[in-house]
């Protein structure tokens, strides 16, 4: 191992403490933490040397690959203007263009777009938009949200309160929003509708929750519950944003509008936290008027320039380079890949894709699924880096979701990653203990 690698290594256990992460095992003397320097297109390299396909797109993130030069000029010709200027009291010319830009997607529909930093302000910004909007337009007694059970939203107070996945929420049940979990529609129409501010979903699929797809027609089924109870319809299009489904937003996919559109991970193509909110110009209307009915919250780096032009250059990407249209066939590729896959290995339980967004769950030949502390999941992702895929699981689901820039070869390079690494362990070692 360099010398480098060695040093930032000793720093990083001394120093930093990672997210979702069992720091004792990550500390520990034998794990070596892959460095992470350099990227270009799908592919990511470590300090020393190695490359691998970037199989979750830097945790969801990235959409057009790293280092695209549309997006790092776009950035630097900003950055030689001005790095950040406060959006309290000022606006600038990108934010003012690129919330233009954004309301053109849903024309005469959600015309306002209220700036902040990530998935779970954006969240965050619609659950008090949706409140506040109650309280002024006489509905003060509609204060509780719904949520669906295993949802993710983000881990901020508010957007934990929606929580749904009981190993990271539980511990602060009943310390945010009140919030009901429901698990289907059916449930949520056995619900009173009369206290309700708003339903909260990841649409099409649920990400965090192993990659689970809603059945087809669901949302828009919710669209239409919501038109008849008054109840806001909050989309989390965090993961789902950004072509990942096929189509740029996966509302658009049942041709559904919400009353609020949360935008993040994806937004700048991945390269600078940044989200939106968007929300209709009735709702927006609400808080005219007196001093008190303003919106009185927001984030010092809100509406980033740098940001802004990232967002901005990577929408120029999707124009320029045709992405949604390139991917169609990429998305047809990736699934008859993974068929073969499952066809070869009784280890794949279940393969669930919905776009270019794909799971595959692992369990043991039995059709059960592997002890907790087993932590197979992980234990083949390790074993997947040897073959130049990196990716992370959720318990023993693999995430396979490239940037959208992924070559059908390069496909091909990570389904041929993953045959191998399930080929060396037929029965994936189930040692503990590895972070
Ligand atoms: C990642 C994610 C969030 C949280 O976004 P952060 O930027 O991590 O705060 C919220 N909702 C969904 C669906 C996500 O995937």
């Amino acid at each position: 191992m360099r010398e480098d690698t060695r040093r930032w290594i000793r720093a990083d256990k001394a120093h930093c403490w990672h997210p979702f992460t069992r720091q004792g095992d990550w500390c520990a003397e034998a794990h070596d933490p892959l460095v992470l320097t350099r990227g270009e297109g799908s592919w990511l390299w470590d300090s020393e040397g190695h490359r691998y396909l970037d199989g979750n797109s830097s945790i969801w993130t990235n959409i057009h690959g790293h280092a695209h030069p549309g997006i790092t000029a776009a950035i630097r010709a900003q950055l030689d203007k001005a790095a950040h200027t406060s959006f309290l009291g000022f606006t600038h010319p990108l934010a003012a263009e690129l919330a233009a830009r954004l309301c053109a997607f849903f024309p005469g529909t959600l015309e306002r777009v209220f700036f902040s930093d990530d998935g779970s302000t954006a969240v965050e910004c619609a659950l008090k938009l949706s409140l506040q909007h109650r309280m002024q337009t006489g509905e003060a007694e509609r204060t509780r949200f719904v949520a669906f059970e295993n949802g993710y939203h983000g881990d901020t107070l508010g957007a934990a309160s929606l929580g749904g996945v009981s190993r990271f929420f539980e511990r602060f049940t009943g310390r945010g929003y009140e919030v009901t979990h429901v698990r289907s529609l059916d449930e949520l129409d056995r619900l009173d509708p009369i206290h309700l501010s708003g339903v909260v979903i990841e649409p099409l699929i649920q990400g965090v929750n192993e990659m689970r797809p809603w059945p087809t027609g669901m949302l828009a089924a919710l669209r239409a519950w919501c038109d008849e109870t008054g109840v806001h319809l909050i989309l989390d299009e965090v993961m789902t944003g950004f072509g990942r489904t096929g189509a740029l937003f996966a509302c658009q996919r049942e041709n559904v509008v919400p009353d609020f559109l949360c935008l993040a991970k994806g937004l700048t193509g991945g390269y600078l936290p940044m989200a939106a909110t968007l929300t209709r110009e009735r709702i927006y209307e609400a808080f005219l008027g007196p001093a008190e009915h303003a919106f009185y919250y927001g984030h010092s780096y809100t509406a980033n320039p740098l940001g802004c032009a990232a967002a901005m250059a990577s929408l120029d990407v999707f124009e320029n380079e045709g992405t949604l249209a390139a991917l169609q066939p990429k998305i047809d590729h990736l699934r008859a890949g993974l068929a073969s896959l499952q066809a070869a290995h009784p280890l794949i339980h279940e393969v669930r894709q919905c776009g270019f967004i794909a799971g595959i769950e692992l369990r043991q030949p039995d059709g059960s699924r592997f002890p907790r502390e087993s932590r197979a999941g992980e234990t083949f992702c390790l074993a997947l880096r040897k073959h130049g895929l990196l990716t992370r699981p959720i318990l023993d689901t693999v995430v396979l979701m490239p940037p959208l820039c992924t070559s059908t070869r390069e496909l091909d390079h990570a389904l041929a990653a993953i045959d191998a690494a399930i080929s060396e362990n037929p029965g994936i070692d189930t040692r503990p203990a590895r972070p």
